[in-house]
């Protein structure tokens, strides 16, 4: 596998800068932004390649093909972003470092028992829909509250926040209005109590209205490793 890191460079480069315009735009810091490298059916030789450009956080939508490149890069910290099937949840207890697309209590639950008690606690995302038929994937808003309030009494998962992938829309105003919706769920769940501090949002063609909207992570991939090839790994 040919690396053109000049290429990564530019692409990380390219991205780096969307990020703080936007930031600019929306009187925040970039430093209040973590900008997760989505790896999905890239090889490894390319995480390692935007590790050394300075990247340290990766996501991945596939278990076998995360926990893969997790263990050969065990000091990068691996985000699961992608659908969790309960058979899947003791491997990635073991190989993820956060997790954002927790949509059920029986994921959290088998998570919370197969994680080692001496470890710290695991930081986890809910995945809102906030599309509503558009997508299938996610809690209903309706549905959160008591899911938030399940999985903290959890001791080994650490309930961090939010995260939403919404139906594709191309005007800025558009693609903000789930941001928002977002945004407002967590500062409810913070006005009953909760304290979480993360809303995981926006991808390579909405990373501008995700941090007008408030994203403390952006997941990109396209914009960074290039169109991917499908169908993906298993
Ligand atoms: C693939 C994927 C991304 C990255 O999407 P791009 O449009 O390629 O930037 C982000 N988040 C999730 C959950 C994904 O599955």
């Amino acid at each position: 596998m040919q690396i053109d890191i000049n290429q990564l460079k530019q692409r990380l480069d390219q991205v780096k800068e969307r990020i703080a315009t936007a930031c600019q735009q929306a009187g925040r810091q970039p430093d209040e932004m973590t900008l997760i490298a989505v790896s999905k059916t890239k090889p490894v030789e390319m995480v390692k390649a935007y590790a050394h450009l300075g990247l340290d956080h990766f996501g991945e939508n596939y278990v076998q093909e995360g926990v893969e490149k997790a263990a050969q890069c065990p000091a990068l910290t691996w985000h699961m972003i992608g659908p969790i099937q309960s058979n899947k949840t003791r491997a990635i207890a073991q190989h993820f470092n956060w997790i954002h697309s927790i949509d059920r209590f029986k994921i959290a639950r088998r998570l919370n028992e197969q994680l080692a008690n001496e470890r710290a606690p695991l930081p986890v995302l809910i995945q809102v829909n906030t599309s509503g038929e558009a997508s299938k994937a996610g809690v209903s808003p309706e549905a959160l509250p008591a899911l938030a309030e399940a999985i903290a009494e959890l001791p080994n998962l650490q309930l961090r926040g939010l995260m939403t992938i919404p139906a594709p829309s191309q005007d800025l105003e558009s693609q903000r209005k789930p941001f928002r919706h977002l945004r407002q769920l967590l500062a409810q769940l913070n006005q009953q109590g909760f304290c979480l501090d993360t809303l995981s949002m926006g991808m390579s063609a909405d990373l501008e209205a995700a941090i007008l909207e408030g994203a403390t992570m952006v997941r990109i991939g396209t914009d960074l490793f290039g169109p991917r090839a499908y169908p993906p790994p298993k």
